[in-house]
């Protein structure tokens, strides 16, 4: 087994849970849609990001252009709030079929990048629970591992559980 690396961290995880469905991880290799993204989708995906569930040990930082130049680039606020160019937690948007897992650099994608990601995540996000509220987890709780499923990932992940039962992958210390 090799040490903990993010791309070896990433991929247990999108089968830890099921029917998991990645969205927003831009390339500087791939062209992407633009347009703009409304402001309470903004605010969720926000509040999401301020109460993230896993932390990977490793970070990401946005390569797209101008960012991966390396020149320097303007501080960017939304709503008082730095919104960084790099990050080490993802966002997980529970939908009606699928559990959508982003980075949180999307909020950084959206607001310097005009990122428009797809309306059916767009609309999952509108329609997500509060961050970290009971409903949320419930939620989440559809696309969770069983026990009996949890096994096979339980290298990278710990299983715990939540004051209401609920099944959480955490990420492991490295
Ligand atoms: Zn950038």
């Amino acid at each position: 087994m090799n040490g903990p690396q993010l791309g070896l961290k990433i991929d247990p995880m999108f089968e830890c849970f099921s029917k998991s469905k990645p969205v927003g991880y831009l390339s500087p290799e791939q062209d992407y849609p633009r347009g703009e993204v409304s402001e309470d989708a903004v605010d969720r995906l926000v509040d999401l990001a301020k109460h993230p569930l896993v932390a990977w040990c490793g970070s990401h930082d946005c390569e797209l252009d101008p960012c991966g130049s390396g020149q320097f680039q303007p501080e960017l606020k939304y709503r008082g709030l730095v919104v960084p160019t790099w990050c080490s937690t993802d966002i997980f948007v529970p939908g009606e079929s699928a559990l959508y897992v982003v980075p949180a650099l999307i909020l950084h994608y959206i607001l310097c990048h005009k990122y428009a990601p797809p309306s059916y995540f767009l609309d999952a996000v509108i329609a997500c629970p509060k961050a970290a509220s009971k409903e949320y987890f419930a939620a989440l709780k559809r696309f969770a591992p069983t026990a009996s499923t949890g096994g096979a990932d339980t290298q990278f992940f710990e299983i715990i559980r939540d004051t209401e039962g609920n099944v959480i992958p955490v990420c492991k210390e490295p």
